[in-house]
């Protein structure tokens, strides 16, 4: 710990005013751990000790994001603290996992107190929201990267995979597909669009809302699901072939927020609804007769979800627009790009 702690006073780099402990006191130990009994040990000994109830798995998992290729660079630290730990959520979101801890090693270019601060409230922001306690981690310099691991709780046996789907399933996801591609889009092209569109598009790309709350109704439910970081697609198609099979998706019931179809067009949001990545929305599968019920139930809750697809025998992923088969790679979809 000497060692890092001199790396970050020595690194040569501007604004480095604080230490290693200082840094840790104040931007992540004070908010951190509050509010779960569960925690007996939090951050200040060589590791953290948690209380695992009776009869739960632990749901264990990890997500880095560096700056330059899982946001832009010029990104403000708070969205970067509050997306290091949404998309960790959202991991739990799609395992129908309870998130409880989650632990942060944090690798700084330099210790700036302004952007620590900032990066501290986007992160503690949303943990508070979910009750989750920031239970320990490591800080060291170096090119900024930001990785948090977290653990979440599940009913022995309940946990959701990828692998369940079963033909006759409907293919369901929740909330709308394509904002965050275009949120990128919008960001980095200021011309476009009507500026309450491009704040709603940029928002869902910014701060993605993880579906932990979702997540938890699918428990029981839902016989597979994944959570939607690399585009529909792209992970529909490894959610079904994780479970051997395939599924003919209906590109007419995509749900396209508003916003989108006047951003990019109608012909412009479909290839952004089906490939466009980082929504972090969920994509699952159930059996065809629990839809209605279901449907219902997340409504009432305040989820919103949609049908878009069956489950079939035959592996890959076929679409289908106006009752026709659709080639994606006839149509260009293939070459977009996110
Ligand atoms: P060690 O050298 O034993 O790993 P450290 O000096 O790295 O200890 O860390 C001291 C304590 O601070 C540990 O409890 C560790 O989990 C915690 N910690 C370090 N960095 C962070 C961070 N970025 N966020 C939260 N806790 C941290
Ligand atoms: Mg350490």
């Amino acid at each position: 710990m000497q060692c890092s702690t001199a790396r970050l006073r020595n690194c040569g780099l501007p604004n480095v005013a604080i230490g290693e402990f200082a840094l840790i006191d104040r931007f992540f130990a004070a908010a951190g751990g509050e509010g779960r009994d569960d925690v007996i040990l939090g951050i200040g000994d060589d590791a953290a000790l948690v209380r695992v109830p009776a009869g739960h798995e632990l749901v264990v998992a990890a997500d880095t994001i560096v700056a330059g290729a899982h946001f832009p660079r010029e990104f403000p630290a708070e969205a970067i603290g509050y997306r290091a730990l949404a998309v960790n959520l959202s991991d739990m979101a799609a395992m129908g996992a309870a998130p409880a801890w989650y632990t942060l090693a944090l690798t700084l270019p330099s210790a700036d107190e302004r952007w620590l601060a900032d990066f501290s409230r986007g992160l503690h922001g949303l943990a508070a929201r979910h009750g989750v306690a920031l239970i320990g981690g490591d800080t060291t310099a170096g090119p900024l990267t930001v990785t948090v691991q977290i653990l979440g709780l599940v009913p022995a046996g309940s946990a959701i995979r990828r692998s369940g789907a079963r033909t006759g399933d409907l293919v369901c996801v929740s909330g709308t597909v394509g904002d965050a591609a275009a949120g990128l889009r919008a960001l980095e092209d200021s011309a476009r669009g009507s500026s309450a569109d491009r704040e709603f598009l940029i928002e869902r790309f910014i701060h993605p809302v993880p579906r932990v709350e979702l997540g938890l109704m699918l428990r029981g439910v839902a016989t597979a699901a994944i959570d939607v970081s690399d585009g529909l697609y792209a992970d529909a198609e490894k959610m079904l072939a994780a479970g051997g099979v395939g599924a003919r998706l209906d590109l007419d019931v995509l749900p396209i927020s508003d916003a989108l179809r006047r951003y990019a067009g109608e012909e412009g949001a479909r290839p952004l609804a089906l490939q466009g990545g980082d929504d972090y929305e969920l994509c699952f599968t159930l059996p065809a007769a629990q839809f209605p019920a279901f449907e219902a139930a997340a409504r009432a809750a305040g989820q919103v979800i949609h049908s878009i697809g069956v489950v079939e025998s035959d592996p890959g992923v076929r679409c289908q627009a106006a009752g026709r088969a659709i080639d994606l790679k006839l149509t260009g979809y293939d070459h977009f790009s996110s």
